[in-house]
């Protein structure tokens, strides 16, 4: 609570002394502009419109509470409920990890292969917030997008994506990886970004990730557990030529292809995210 005295701050007082108390963390302007348009309810563009504007005590206490959330380590995208990906304004929640730029890098490739005019059947195995499969749904309207996840929460707040982007192509099956898909179903294309942190490493401290879900971050000591799993069962859910491609850490590039190619998969590329990491391995189902 504030003293009843206490002056009320403008919108411009508000952002500068929030900026100032999270500048140990990254990016510390950004998120007090997001979090003051979300405690004002308001979008981002608010606040430059009305730098002037006080702010009541309510939306000053709710501000101050998000600030001292967010300075002791909670994602700003899980303080507001929400987080941009290609484009689109995603609900997020604890029970989905958070999208990220180097997806997008997936996106961005998948793209590329997809031809703009074709139905094709693809799945995004490990959906999330359905950020993956909204994106390629969003471009391509013709094709059928497969959305899975083994969280039920999970694909809740998938489904209430898809639906306020309207994007209707796309079905949602719960289950684990392969095991969610419709029985005898053959996909043009497979995309994944699974859970390759490994176990016990300290990245998993950091950056916000001990509020996200371990399951979708974590596999196995080396991290590459689902991994290993995707690539070895993909030819038998890809129909000839089909192509499987996944995200993965910036060290598993190598392994991540040599598993590819044991598996009998061809055309395997590493391509990098836009920090200049490998981030994105693709292989093919040989005709
Ligand atoms: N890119 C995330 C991170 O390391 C991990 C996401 C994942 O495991 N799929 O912060």
């Amino acid at each position: 609570m504030l003293p009843p005295d206490t002056p009320p701050l403008t919108i411009s007082e508000a952002l500068a002394r929030a900026v100032r108390r999270l500048a140990p963390i990254e990016d510390s302007r950004l998120d007090a502009e997001v979090l003051l348009a979300s405690a004002l309810g308001k979008p981002r563009t608010h606040l430059i419109a009305w730098p002037d504007k006080p702010l009541s005590q309510t939306q000053q206490e709710t501000f101050e509470r998000l600030v001292e959330r967010r300075l002791s380590g909670e994602p700003a995208a899980y303080l507001t409920g929400e987080r941009e990906f290609w484009s689109l304004k995603l609900r997020v929640t604890e029970d989905t990890l958070i999208p990220r730029p180097e997806t997008e890098t997936l996106v961005q490739r998948a793209l590329e292969l997809i031809p703009e005019d074709t139905a094709w059947i693809i799945a995004d195995l490990g959906t999330g917030s359905g950020a993956i499969a909204a994106a390629i749904a969003s471009e391509r309207p013709r094709c059928r997008l497969i959305a899975t996840d083994i969280s039920g929460a999970a694909l809740g707040v998938a489904a209430e994506n898809f639906r306020n982007l309207g994007l209707f192509s796309v079905d949602i099956f719960q289950g684990d990886w392969f095991g969610a898909l419709p029985e005898a179903i053959l996909l043009d294309m497979i995309l994944s970004n699974p859970p390759y942190v490994a176990e016990g490493d300290p990245h998993l401290e950091h950056n916000g990730l001990p509020f996200e879900p371990d399951g979708a971050l974590m596999s196995g000591p080396e991290g590459l557990d689902a991994v290993r799993y995707l690539v070895k069962g993909a030819s038998g859910y890809l129909k000839p030529g089909g192509r499987l491609m996944l995200e993965h850490g910036i060290h598993q590039g190598e392994p991540v292809r040599r598993l590819m190619r044991l598996a009998g998969l061809s055309d395997i590329q590493t391509r990098q995210d836009p920090g200049g990491r490998d981030r994105i391995t693709e292989g093919r189902n040989p005709d």
